[in-house]
Protein backbone atom coordinates (compact mmCIF):
# COMPACT_ATOMS: atom_id res chain seq x y z
CA UNK A 1 0.00 0.00 0.00
CA UNK A 2 1.30 3.48 -0.56
CA UNK A 3 1.13 4.73 2.94
CA UNK A 4 1.47 8.94 4.43
CA UNK A 5 2.28 9.77 8.04
CA UNK A 6 1.56 13.06 8.93
CA UNK A 7 2.86 14.28 12.28
CA UNK A 8 6.69 12.40 13.31
CA UNK A 9 6.09 13.47 17.02
CA UNK A 10 6.74 11.36 20.23
CA UNK A 11 4.37 9.04 19.12
CA UNK A 12 3.80 9.44 15.83
CA UNK A 13 7.64 8.63 14.60
CA UNK A 14 7.81 4.76 16.55
CA UNK A 15 4.21 4.14 14.89
CA UNK A 16 5.15 5.25 10.93
CA UNK A 17 8.67 3.48 12.11
CA UNK A 18 6.71 0.24 11.83
CA UNK A 19 4.80 1.51 8.93
CA UNK A 20 7.95 2.17 6.98
CA UNK A 21 8.81 -1.44 7.13
CA UNK A 22 5.32 -2.94 5.35
CA UNK A 23 4.44 0.07 3.21
CA UNK A 24 5.50 2.50 0.45
CA UNK A 25 5.95 5.34 2.99
CA UNK A 26 6.17 9.08 2.69
CA UNK A 27 6.15 11.13 5.74
CA UNK A 28 5.44 15.13 6.25
CA UNK A 29 6.29 16.51 9.23
CA UNK A 30 5.52 20.72 9.88
CA UNK A 31 10.03 20.67 10.98
CA UNK A 32 11.18 19.09 7.83
CA UNK A 33 14.15 18.52 9.54
CA UNK A 34 12.82 15.96 11.68
CA UNK A 35 10.98 14.46 8.14
CA UNK A 36 14.63 14.70 6.97
CA UNK A 37 16.25 11.97 9.65
CA UNK A 38 13.32 9.78 9.42
CA UNK A 39 13.99 9.04 5.87
CA UNK A 40 17.71 9.05 6.83
CA UNK A 41 16.63 5.79 8.93
CA UNK A 42 13.90 3.78 7.47
CA UNK A 43 12.73 3.65 4.25
CA UNK A 44 10.48 6.81 3.48
CA UNK A 45 10.16 9.69 1.10
CA UNK A 46 10.04 12.82 2.08
CA UNK A 47 6.68 15.31 0.94
CA UNK A 48 7.23 19.30 1.18
CA UNK A 49 3.63 19.87 1.82
CA UNK A 50 0.44 18.27 3.03
CA UNK A 51 -0.74 18.33 -0.10
CA UNK A 52 2.47 16.47 -1.73
CA UNK A 53 2.27 14.31 0.63
CA UNK A 54 -1.12 12.78 -0.10
CA UNK A 55 -0.59 12.72 -3.46
CA UNK A 56 -0.64 8.87 -5.11
CA UNK A 57 -1.36 7.70 -1.59
CA UNK A 58 -3.84 4.96 -0.68
CA UNK A 59 -4.04 6.02 2.80
CA UNK A 60 -3.06 8.98 4.69
CA UNK A 61 -2.08 8.48 8.53
CA UNK A 62 -2.54 11.60 10.88
CA UNK A 63 -0.99 12.28 14.29
CA UNK A 64 -0.88 15.62 15.81
CA UNK A 65 -1.66 17.51 18.53
CA UNK A 66 -5.42 18.43 18.63
CA UNK A 67 -8.00 18.43 15.89
CA UNK A 68 -7.69 21.76 15.27
CA UNK A 69 -4.49 20.58 13.41
CA UNK A 70 -5.64 17.77 11.74
CA UNK A 71 -8.55 20.28 10.38
CA UNK A 72 -5.94 22.84 9.32
CA UNK A 73 -4.00 20.57 7.42
CA UNK A 74 -6.81 19.68 4.96
CA UNK A 75 -7.26 23.00 3.26
CA UNK A 76 -5.87 25.14 1.18
CA UNK A 77 -3.40 24.97 -1.87
CA UNK A 78 -1.06 22.68 -0.72
CA UNK A 79 -3.42 21.27 1.84
CA UNK A 80 -4.47 16.74 2.33
CA UNK A 81 -7.76 17.38 0.07
CA UNK A 82 -5.80 19.03 -2.64
CA UNK A 83 -3.77 16.06 -2.81
CA UNK A 84 -6.17 13.12 -1.85
CA UNK A 85 -7.94 11.30 -4.35
CA UNK A 86 -11.11 9.80 -4.65
CA UNK A 87 -11.63 6.21 -2.92
CA UNK A 88 -8.37 6.95 -0.80
CA UNK A 89 -8.65 6.98 3.07
CA UNK A 90 -7.88 9.43 6.39
CA UNK A 91 -7.17 7.67 9.43
CA UNK A 92 -6.92 10.11 12.16
CA UNK A 93 -4.66 8.78 14.86
CA UNK A 94 -4.48 11.95 17.17
CA UNK A 95 -6.51 11.86 20.55
CA UNK A 96 -9.06 14.57 18.86
CA UNK A 97 -12.47 15.37 19.78
CA UNK A 98 -15.75 13.50 18.49
CA UNK A 99 -17.72 16.96 16.77
CA UNK A 100 -14.21 18.15 14.52
CA UNK A 101 -14.27 14.33 13.78
CA UNK A 102 -17.74 14.23 12.18
CA UNK A 103 -17.15 17.24 10.49
CA UNK A 104 -14.10 16.09 8.88
CA UNK A 105 -15.62 13.10 7.98
CA UNK A 106 -18.65 14.68 6.15
CA UNK A 107 -16.26 16.78 4.07
CA UNK A 108 -13.63 13.97 3.11
CA UNK A 109 -17.53 12.09 2.38
CA UNK A 110 -18.39 14.18 -0.15
CA UNK A 111 -15.16 14.13 -1.91
CA UNK A 112 -15.10 9.90 -1.64
CA UNK A 113 -12.78 9.52 0.55
CA UNK A 114 -13.01 7.52 3.67
CA UNK A 115 -12.19 8.55 6.71
CA UNK A 116 -11.94 6.93 10.64
CA UNK A 117 -11.21 8.27 13.68
CA UNK A 118 -8.66 5.69 15.33
CA UNK A 119 -6.42 7.38 18.55
CA UNK A 120 -4.12 4.98 19.97
CA UNK A 121 -3.56 4.03 23.64
CA UNK A 122 0.18 2.49 24.96
CA UNK A 123 2.41 5.55 25.04
CA UNK A 124 5.49 5.54 23.38
CA UNK A 125 6.73 1.98 24.54
CA UNK A 126 3.67 0.87 23.20
CA UNK A 127 4.49 2.27 19.92
CA UNK A 128 7.99 1.30 19.54
CA UNK A 129 6.84 -2.53 20.21
CA UNK A 130 4.02 -2.38 18.28
CA UNK A 131 1.58 -3.00 20.87
CA UNK A 132 -0.72 -0.20 20.73
CA UNK A 133 -4.43 -0.58 21.97
CA UNK A 134 -6.68 1.58 18.70
CA UNK A 135 -10.06 2.45 19.23
CA UNK A 136 -11.51 3.08 15.83
CA UNK A 137 -14.54 5.42 15.46
CA UNK A 138 -15.87 4.18 11.62
CA UNK A 139 -18.68 2.88 9.20
CA UNK A 140 -18.06 -1.16 9.37
CA UNK A 141 -16.79 -1.65 5.70
CA UNK A 142 -13.91 1.82 6.77
CA UNK A 143 -12.80 -0.29 9.61
CA UNK A 144 -12.05 -3.40 7.67
CA UNK A 145 -10.06 -1.09 5.31
CA UNK A 146 -8.54 0.41 8.21
CA UNK A 147 -7.26 -2.63 10.18
CA UNK A 148 -4.18 -3.91 8.02
CA UNK A 149 -2.62 -0.45 8.26
CA UNK A 150 -3.54 -0.16 12.41
CA UNK A 151 -1.80 -3.28 12.75
CA UNK A 152 1.36 -2.03 11.89
CA UNK A 153 1.28 -0.86 15.61
CA UNK A 154 -1.39 -1.79 16.89
CA UNK A 155 -2.25 -5.35 18.86
CA UNK A 156 -5.55 -4.89 19.89
CA UNK A 157 -7.96 -2.89 17.10
CA UNK A 158 -11.20 -2.27 18.31
CA UNK A 159 -13.89 -1.05 16.47
CA UNK A 160 -15.99 1.42 18.92
CA UNK A 161 -19.08 2.81 16.63
CA UNK A 162 -19.54 5.30 14.36
CA UNK A 163 -17.21 8.30 13.75
CA UNK A 164 -15.89 10.04 16.90
CA UNK A 165 -16.42 6.93 18.79
CA UNK A 166 -12.53 6.46 18.80
CA UNK A 167 -11.76 10.03 20.35
CA UNK A 168 -14.55 9.94 22.80
CA UNK A 169 -13.32 6.46 24.58
CA UNK A 170 -9.75 7.79 24.48
CA UNK A 171 -10.57 11.15 25.99
CA UNK A 172 -12.45 9.32 28.73
CA UNK A 173 -9.91 6.55 29.26
CA UNK A 174 -7.28 9.10 29.88
CA UNK A 175 -9.69 11.73 31.95
CA UNK A 176 -9.41 8.16 33.81
CA UNK A 177 -5.82 8.13 33.65
CA UNK A 178 -5.87 12.06 34.81
CA UNK A 179 -7.90 11.31 37.89
CA UNK A 180 -5.35 8.30 39.03
CA UNK A 181 -2.61 9.94 38.82
CA UNK A 182 -4.21 12.92 41.21
CA UNK A 183 -5.32 10.93 43.42
CA UNK A 184 -2.10 8.40 43.31
CA UNK A 185 0.22 11.50 44.07
CA UNK A 186 -2.24 13.22 46.74
CA UNK A 187 -2.43 10.03 48.86
CA UNK A 188 1.42 9.06 48.40
CA UNK A 189 2.39 12.54 49.35
CA UNK A 190 0.40 12.19 52.80
CA UNK A 191 1.49 8.85 53.65
CA UNK A 192 5.02 9.78 53.36
CA UNK A 193 4.83 13.14 55.18
CA UNK A 194 2.75 10.88 58.07
CA UNK A 195 6.01 8.41 58.25
CA UNK A 196 5.22 5.55 55.97
CA UNK A 197 8.66 5.19 53.30
CA UNK A 198 7.04 5.47 49.63
CA UNK A 199 8.67 2.36 48.11
CA UNK A 200 6.56 0.49 51.12
CA UNK A 201 3.46 2.55 50.30
CA UNK A 202 3.44 1.86 46.81
CA UNK A 203 4.19 -1.93 47.50
CA UNK A 204 1.08 -2.03 50.10
CA UNK A 205 -1.17 -0.50 47.72
CA UNK A 206 0.32 -2.67 44.81
CA UNK A 207 -1.18 -5.62 47.07
CA UNK A 208 -3.88 -3.96 47.60
CA UNK A 209 -7.63 -3.10 45.85
CA UNK A 210 -6.44 0.50 45.50
CA UNK A 211 -3.56 -0.30 43.21
CA UNK A 212 -3.90 0.92 39.38
CA UNK A 213 -1.45 1.33 36.27
CA UNK A 214 -0.25 4.48 37.74
CA UNK A 215 0.63 3.48 41.21
CA UNK A 216 1.66 -0.66 39.34
CA UNK A 217 3.79 0.92 36.55
CA UNK A 218 4.41 4.63 36.32
CA UNK A 219 5.36 5.53 39.75
CA UNK A 220 7.99 2.70 40.04
CA UNK A 221 9.22 3.50 37.04
CA UNK A 222 9.09 7.57 36.94
CA UNK A 223 8.27 8.75 40.55
CA UNK A 224 10.00 6.44 42.78
CA UNK A 225 13.24 6.65 40.49
CA UNK A 226 12.85 10.39 40.61
CA UNK A 227 13.86 9.59 36.56
CA UNK A 228 10.80 11.74 34.96
CA UNK A 229 11.26 11.30 31.10
CA UNK A 230 9.51 13.12 29.04
CA UNK A 231 7.02 10.75 26.48
CA UNK A 232 3.68 12.94 26.35
CA UNK A 233 3.04 16.00 27.41
CA UNK A 234 0.59 17.08 30.08
CA UNK A 235 -0.69 19.83 28.09
CA UNK A 236 -1.75 16.52 25.57
CA UNK A 237 -4.02 15.19 28.76
CA UNK A 238 -5.23 18.37 29.82
CA UNK A 239 -6.84 18.55 26.23
CA UNK A 240 -7.87 15.10 26.34
CA UNK A 241 -9.52 15.59 29.56
CA UNK A 242 -11.54 18.87 28.60
CA UNK A 243 -12.79 16.92 25.44
CA UNK A 244 -13.95 14.15 28.17
CA UNK A 245 -15.65 17.00 30.10
CA UNK A 246 -17.52 18.33 26.58
CA UNK A 247 -18.61 14.44 26.37
CA UNK A 248 -20.28 14.66 29.77
CA UNK A 249 -22.04 17.24 29.12
CA UNK A 250 -22.96 16.31 26.05
CA UNK A 251 -24.62 13.46 26.98
CA UNK A 252 -26.41 14.74 30.00
CA UNK A 253 -23.99 13.16 32.92
CA UNK A 254 -22.96 15.23 36.22
CA UNK A 255 -18.90 14.92 35.66
CA UNK A 256 -17.94 16.32 39.11
CA UNK A 257 -14.70 13.98 39.46
CA UNK A 258 -13.38 14.34 36.05
CA UNK A 259 -14.11 18.20 35.85
CA UNK A 260 -11.91 18.68 39.48
CA UNK A 261 -9.12 16.01 37.84
CA UNK A 262 -9.43 18.83 34.45
CA UNK A 263 -9.47 22.16 36.30
CA UNK A 264 -6.43 20.55 38.31
CA UNK A 265 -4.51 19.85 35.35
CA UNK A 266 -5.25 23.07 34.09
CA UNK A 267 -3.69 24.99 36.95
CA UNK A 268 -0.37 22.48 36.88
CA UNK A 269 -0.58 23.08 32.71
CA UNK A 270 -0.28 26.86 33.62
CA UNK A 271 2.41 26.57 35.98
CA UNK A 272 4.63 23.90 34.25
CA UNK A 273 4.16 24.62 30.65
CA UNK A 274 3.58 23.06 27.25
CA UNK A 275 6.47 21.11 27.55
CA UNK A 276 5.80 19.40 30.77
CA UNK A 277 5.69 15.75 30.62
CA UNK A 278 2.27 14.16 32.25
CA UNK A 279 3.66 12.80 35.12
CA UNK A 280 5.32 16.10 36.44
CA UNK A 281 1.24 16.55 37.83
CA UNK A 282 2.96 14.47 40.45
CA UNK A 283 6.08 16.65 41.21
CA UNK A 284 3.51 19.77 41.31
CA UNK A 285 1.86 17.51 44.55
CA UNK A 286 5.14 17.29 45.60
CA UNK A 287 5.93 20.95 45.66
CA UNK A 288 3.04 22.10 46.82
CA UNK A 289 3.25 19.21 49.99
CA UNK A 290 6.69 19.97 50.23
CA UNK A 291 7.45 16.49 49.84
CA UNK A 292 9.16 14.30 47.96
CA UNK A 293 7.70 10.29 46.65
CA UNK A 294 11.07 8.85 46.13
CA UNK A 295 12.65 5.17 47.31
P1 LIG B 1 4.11 15.87 20.00
O1 LIG B 1 3.84 17.17 20.57
O2 LIG B 1 5.34 15.11 20.39
O3 LIG B 1 4.14 15.96 18.38
C1 LIG B 1 3.17 16.66 17.69
C2 LIG B 1 3.38 16.53 16.19
O4 LIG B 1 2.43 17.38 15.52
C3 LIG B 1 4.76 16.98 15.70
O5 LIG B 1 5.10 16.22 14.57
C4 LIG B 1 4.50 18.43 15.32
O6 LIG B 1 5.39 18.94 14.33
C5 LIG B 1 3.12 18.32 14.71
N1 LIG B 1 2.42 19.60 14.75
C6 LIG B 1 2.15 20.35 15.83
N2 LIG B 1 1.46 21.46 15.47
C7 LIG B 1 1.30 21.39 14.12
C8 LIG B 1 0.70 22.24 13.17
N3 LIG B 1 0.07 23.37 13.52
N4 LIG B 1 0.73 21.88 11.87
C9 LIG B 1 1.35 20.73 11.49
N5 LIG B 1 1.96 19.88 12.35
C10 LIG B 1 1.92 20.21 13.66
O7 LIG B 1 2.81 14.98 20.26
P2 LIG B 1 2.69 13.39 20.45
O8 LIG B 1 3.34 12.70 19.31
O9 LIG B 1 3.04 13.01 21.82
O10 LIG B 1 1.09 13.23 20.33
C11 LIG B 1 0.40 13.24 19.09
C12 LIG B 1 -1.05 12.81 19.38
O11 LIG B 1 -1.03 11.48 19.94
C13 LIG B 1 -1.75 13.73 20.41
O12 LIG B 1 -3.09 13.86 20.09
C14 LIG B 1 -1.58 12.94 21.73
O13 LIG B 1 -2.59 13.27 22.65
C15 LIG B 1 -1.66 11.50 21.22
N6 LIG B 1 -1.02 10.50 22.08
C16 LIG B 1 0.27 10.66 22.55
C17 LIG B 1 0.86 9.69 23.36
C18 LIG B 1 2.27 9.80 23.89
O14 LIG B 1 2.66 8.95 24.70
N7 LIG B 1 3.08 10.78 23.48
C19 LIG B 1 0.10 8.49 23.77
C20 LIG B 1 -1.20 8.38 23.14
C21 LIG B 1 -1.74 9.36 22.36
P3 LIG B 1 6.79 19.64 14.74
O15 LIG B 1 7.82 18.55 14.73
O16 LIG B 1 6.98 20.66 13.68
O17 LIG B 1 6.60 20.26 16.11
Amino acid sequence: MRVTFVGLGAIGWPMAMHLAQRHELTVYNRTTARATDFARRYPARVADTPRQAADGSDVVVTCLPTSREVEALLDGANGLLAGLRRGAMLLDCTSGDPASSRRIAGRLAEKGIAFADAPVSGGTNGAEAGTLTVMVGADESTFQRAVPILQAFGQRIQHMGPVGTGHAMKAVNNALLAANILAVGEGLAALVKAGVPARTAVDVLNASSGRSFVSESLVPERVLTGAWPRTFRLALLDKDVAIACDLLKDTGVAGDIIATSGKLLAEVRAALGEEADYLEAIRWIERRAAVEIRG
